[in-house]
């Protein structure tokens, strides 16, 4: 994996205005996982045009990318015994626990992991250290698919932490022998919280050798954070099943500013504005770019306006696809070895968002 992450320090103009300010934030939107599980599902249809492609849970959490999907005759299944036997079943970004792969080996499924690396490096760290006989508080939602995942590497060893409240009365086997990790897509306020909690509790607990939130949960609620205070209102494109999206929201709300969560532009209630308002312009990592074009457009078609896109950090991410799909790709004569997913900023044209004064600017992270 390729990653730089840079704060931006460049100071571009402003531009005066009548009618409603966006402030679109950099970044926001896809992250370089979601790309990859959206290309590899993309990539299975392509290769096996005449085959039933299966996807075990949303492959992410954003009901457009899940339609899009739908129509192109993709089956989205909550269980593998939803998947005929031999069949081709891609796993979805949040990954899984070893017991739904031996299902899928005892199903004869033919089994692409579109599990993003950043999830699989929590579970790497989760199998070692169970195997050092630490025992393992995984800071996270109990329900989440990526939280089932990890914990299912170990279960005898995990022990999920939702709260501070559950921090004080934990039971542990051995205050010499834990360690904590997180979910990849908390709110890092929130996660710094209990963290400090089971620092407070257990002085010796021991740390993740680096931050398992991710560098796009991190950037994006960072985002937030800076320009938010400035706003009338933030909006948030993603859908409410989507953690890292819920969380902006709550990072907005935490910050002293309205957040809504939509799907898209048809959830927007117009008595939200009265037309003169900033607003901050946002995405969850799993929604998509034309969305929050469509957004844009309809708001300032409404209310006229200007559209600031404010850089806060330059994220250029590189993943590869999966050794699954590469064999995929090469029992079908198509040699995707070299093929690597790259996710940057992302460009604001003319097609997409119309021809609206535009400036765009940045403020040191
Ligand atoms: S939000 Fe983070 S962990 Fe989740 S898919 Fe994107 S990069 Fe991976």
């Amino acid at each position: 994996m390729a990653k730089t992450t840079t704060p931006v320090t460049v100071q571009a103009g402003n531009a005066s205005r009548s009618g409603m300010k966006l402030i679109l934030a950099n970044p926001r939107g896809f992250c370089a996982g979601v790309q990859m599980a959206v290309d590899v599902v993309s990539q299975t249809i392509s290769l096996l045009p005449d085959e039933k492609v299966y996807v075990f849970h949303e492959i992410v959490h954003n009901r457009h990318v899940v339609g899009r999907f739908q129509r192109k005759g993709v089956a989205f299944v909550e269980a593998l015994e939803d998947v005929p036997e031999g069949s081709i079943v891609v796993f979805s970004a949040h990954g899984v626990s070893p017991q739904v792969r031996e299902l899928a080996r005892s199903r004869r499924l033919q089994a692409i992991d579109a599990t993003c690396p950043l999830v699989t490096k929590v579970h790497s760290e989760c199998i070692r250290y169970a195997r050092q006989g630490f025992q393992i508080l995984l800071v996270g939602h109990a329900n989440h698919q990526e939280v089932v995942g990890t914990r299912g590497e170990a279960p005898d060893a995990v022990t999920v932490v939702e709260s501070v409240e559950q921090v004080r009365s934990l039971e542990v086997r051995d205050e010499s022998r834990l360690v904590y990790l997180t979910q990849t897509t908390l709110s890092t306020d929130d996660a710094g919280v209990i963290i400090r909690a089971l620092k407070e509790r257990f002085p010796q607990i021991k740390e993740p050798p680096s931050s398992d939130i991710c560098y796009a949960t991190t950037n994006r609620q960072h985002a937030v954070r800076q320009i938010a205070p400035e706003c009338d209102i933030v909006l948030v494109i993603g859908s409410k099943n989507s953690s890292n999206s819920v969380r902006l929201t709550e990072i907005s709300q935490n910050v002293g500013t309205p957040a809504r969560l939509i799907d898209d532009v048809s959830e927007i209630d117009w008595n939200w504005f009265k037309g003169n308002e900033t607003v901050m312009v946002t995405a969850g990592a799993s929604a998509p770019e034309d969305l929050v074009a469509e957004l844009c457009r309809a708001l300032l078609n409404r209310y006229g306006g200007e559209l600031e896109q404010r850089e806060v950090f330059n994220e250029d991410v590189e993943f590869g696809l999966p050794a699954s799909l590469k064999r995929l790709g090469k029992s079908r004569g198509v040699d995707l070895e070299n093929s690597r997913i790259r996710v940057g900023a992302p460009v604001i044209t003319r097609e997409a968002y119309g021809s609206v004064p535009l400036t765009v600017s940045a403020r040191p992270a």
